[in-house]
């Protein structure tokens, strides 16, 4: 079987390097290309997508895994061989289920609605999107009969996202997850006026701002010999291998949080990327668990870690070597408690780790009352106005800052949202069990001590790569199950202290 095994991994190695030049392309497209060369751009990114797609469904790949899969899983499940079976043969089933005319129409579909979308949200004109959304929903609904479910149509949406994760599974976790946070929400906004950001707020020059977080970025340790960080309109990390795994920030040059917080972000998802064991590159066993995983990285290190006191205390003395005279007579205290302002948002993308979720909640029961025949599509600005009422207490003036606020549904993803919030929810489970493994590892930011946390990942996380489906590994590392009361004992302990109820 070696040999076939051998031949697989050469097959798929290709597969990953026509995907990894594709990524190069978009990339740069991102982040240097002049808008001139979006035509050709598009062109050449789609050429290689449909030549990684061909190559990867081609009935030889199928063979291959048929015949190798039951000699791995022979191996042992923890082995590479048999982790890589796995993986590749999820991968393959789903690729090889969707009919190219209906990829056809999903890409034309989505094209148009991208387009519909962008200008119906400048004219917050709902009307013009919906025709598009309807599209959207009725191909998705089709794409979820293609891939197969038992209880809901989401259930195969949500799967092609976060891995073995259905609606059955997350709906009492996010019921449980929205009444703890409504009653903290209303403490917070009680008490609104008592806590400023003004201190990050002013005129930060912008390459001072990216020596800043370049700085940041490497003292939790991102590392630039494998790497490099840039400026592009939305951040966002991208993988071309193991050693070159890219993030980008953006600077707003009166709001100077913007860039650490966005910075931090990406390098949290980057330091899995760079964490993955070396012989797992251009496998199907490269990249994160799941989007939700991957997220709970990012949110480690941007909330529970770059958001905490111990950490503000690190970085002050950088903010005042990086911004001369601006931050003198601040001090360590009043820095973490501007950068935990919460209050109420209309766009998810601007909300605090306190307000975020409900965002996610609101798009998560839309979404499912969608697919399942529910709520129609005419009816869903109003569904998502009254929520806005319940959950933060304000309704969107319009629906550009409500229901069109979010591009995910033009690009026709429909169950991707509650990976934002599996993220946070895992990144308070993670600190828990820090809490046990290493003690005092949430005072070891303030000395710049970054290593020991970043190792414990490493361990438990990174070098799993995508070997096991998220709820195994958190089985497997944490001892239990995705779980809320983490993150809400977190929430709780941290505002509280802030709001002072
Ligand atoms: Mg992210």
């Amino acid at each position: 079987m070696e040999p076939k095994f051998q031949e697989l991994k050469k097959k798929l190695s290709e597969v990953s390097a026509i995907n990894s030049a594709a990524a190069v392309l978009s990339w740069d497209q991102q982040v240097y290309m002049p808008p001139g060369g979006a035509e050709a751009r598009g062109a050449a990114i789609s050429t290689l997508e449909e030549l990684g797609h061909v190559k990867f469904t081609a009935p030889e790949t199928g063979k291959l895994i048929d015949e190798t899969y039951a000699w791995a899983q022979g191996l042992g499940e923890d082995s590479f061989e048999a982790s890589y079976l796995r993986a590749a043969r999820r991968d393959y089933d789903k690729a090889v289920k969707l009919p190219a005319e209906f990829v056809g129409e999903f890409s034309r579909a989505t094209s148009a609605a991208i387009d519909a979308w962008a200008k119906a949200r400048a004219n917050s004109d709902f009307k013009a999107f919906a025709p598009h959304l309807q599209k959207i929903l009725d191909l998705n609904l089709r794409k979820a009969q293609i891939y197969g479910y038992k209880a809901s149509p989401y259930d195969a949406l949500l799967d092609l996202y976060e891995p073995g994760a259905t609606k059955a599974m997350l709906e009492p976790i996010f019921k449980k997850l929205t009444e703890g946070l409504k009653p903290i929400i209303k403490e917070i906004n009680a008490r609104a006026g008592s806590v400023s950001n003004d201190i990050v707020k002013g005129d930060f020059d912008e390459q001072a701002q990216l020596a800043l977080v370049n700085e940041i970025a490497g003292a939790i340790g991102y590392d630039f010999t494998r790497g490099r960080q840039d400026r592009s309109a939305h951040p966002f990390t991208t993988d071309f291998s193991v050693n070159d795994v890219r993030i980008t920030t953006r600077t707003h040059r009166d709001y100077l949080p913007a860039a650490i917080y966005g910075s931090i972000h990406e390098a949290g998802h980057a330091l899995y990327g760079q964490g993955t064991p070396k012989n797992f590159d251009f496998t199907p066993l490269a990249g994160g668990a799941s989007l939700g995983v991957h997220e709970s990285q990012s949110r480690f290190w941007e909330n529970i870690v770059g958001r905490s006191l111990p950490f503000c205390r690190w970085l002050l003395p950088l903010l005042r070597k990086h911004f001369p005279g601006k931050f003198d007579k601040i001090n360590a205290e009043e820095l973490y408690v501007a950068v935990n302002r919460s209050a109420p948002s209309m766009i998810r993308v601007e909300s605090d780790e306190v307000n975020y979720n409900l965002h996610i909640m609101l798009r998560f029961e839309i979404e499912t009352a969608l697919l399942e025949g529910k709520l129609k599509v005419a009816d869903a600005p109003a569904f998502w106005n009254a929520r806005m009422r319940d959950y933060f207490g304000i309704t969107p003036a319009k629906d550009a800052e409500g229901i069109l606020q979010d591009i995910h549904w033009s690009l026709g993803a429909m169950g991707y949202f509650p990976t934002y919030t599996l993220g946070n929810l895992i990144s308070a489970q993670l600190a828990e069990k820090m809490n046990k493994d290493i003690p005092g590892w949430k005072n070891m930011p303030e000395k710049g001590d970054f290593a020991p946390i970043l190792a414990w990942l490493r361990k438990h996380i990174h070098s799993q790569g995508r070997k096991y489906l998220p709820e195994q590994l958190l089985k497997r590392e944490l001892g239990e199950g995705l779980k809320v009361e983490p993150f809400l004992h977190y929430i709780k302990d941290k505002y509280s202290k802030i709001y002072g109820f």
